[in-house]
């Protein structure tokens, strides 16, 4: 059994990696610049007992997705879950927002989402099974001021998600989002943490594993009946 995880050096896609590792799936572990985070992750995993790929590439990036993507799936066909949780925040109002931040935030969840299902889908479908896991965010059901290009990205996802899910339910495809709150990862290293949490109904910040722990149910047999689903791990924001 096989998962690949996109974004999984560090953060949420590394519990995840850790989670799918401990349900026993060998991982194909993408990530983009952090070598060591990966390099950590791998050996974590491999203590688990599970097998690692390391694939070091950019999701936005179509010719190198393929690059690293198409051979393996030739080999050993394609992963049996599949979760693009890759993404990237560049905040800002939009009055103030360079046009760079729009498409590298774009680029990255959208065309990453894209690229990298579009290089293990038609296998899946061949296959007539198959779990994929889109990692949204809370800022792309509600909207967040100073967030307008990521809300962007991860409503397109959201939607991108039931689309994609009635498209391929036929085929014993499921597809679900994952719509966390503030979880305490690197990404939200800079931002005031302690006002945020004031804004929690459960007053305190998640944890990557409370992320995982979805994605463990999702992938799981319980869940077999669930498709085209976003589910919000916030601590009660929305
Ligand atoms: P993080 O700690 O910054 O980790 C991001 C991961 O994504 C890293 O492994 C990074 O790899 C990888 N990555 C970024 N751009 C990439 C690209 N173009 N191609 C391949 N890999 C790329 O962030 P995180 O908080 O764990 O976020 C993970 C996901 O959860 C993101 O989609 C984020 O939007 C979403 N999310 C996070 C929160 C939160 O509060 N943390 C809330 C809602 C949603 P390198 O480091 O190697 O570049």
């Amino acid at each position: 059994m096989i998962a690949l995880v996109t974004g999984a050096s560090k953060g949420i896609g590394k519990a995840i990696a850790l989670e799918l590792a401990d349900m026993g799936y060998d991982i194909w572990l993408n990530y983009r610049s952090s070598d060591e985070s990966a390099a950590e992750t791998a050996a974590l995993i491999r203590k688990k007992g599970s097998e690692v790929t390391l694939l070091k590439f950019d999701v936005a990036d179509k010719a190198l997705v393929n690059g690293a993507l198409n051979g393996l799936v030739e080999e050993f066909g394609p992963p049996d879950i599949l979760v693009n949780n890759a993404g990237i925040a560049r905040d800002g109002l939009m009055m103030w927002m360079p046009s760079d931040d729009w498409t590298d935030v774009t680029d990255t969840t959208l065309n990453g989402f894209f690229n990298v299902t579009k290089a293990v889908l038609q296998s899946m479908l061949q296959r007539k099974s198959g779990k994929i896991i889109n990692i949204a965010s809370v800022s792309g059901v509600m909207g967040n001021p100073g967030q307008v290009n990521y809300s962007a990205a991860k409503g397109g996802l959201i939607a991108a998600t039931k689309a994609l899910a009635k498209e391929t339910a036929k085929r014993g495809i499921c597809v679900n989002c994952i719509a966390p709150g503030f979880i305490e990862t690197d990404m939200v290293k800079e931002l005031p943490v302690k006002e945020i949490v004031k804004m929690i109904p459960m007053q305190k910040i998640g944890q990557p594993e409370d992320v995982a722990g979805l994605v463990g149910f999702l992938v799981s047999d319980r869940a077999s009946y669930i498709t085209g689903q976003v589910i919000g791990v916030n601590g009660g924001v929305c």
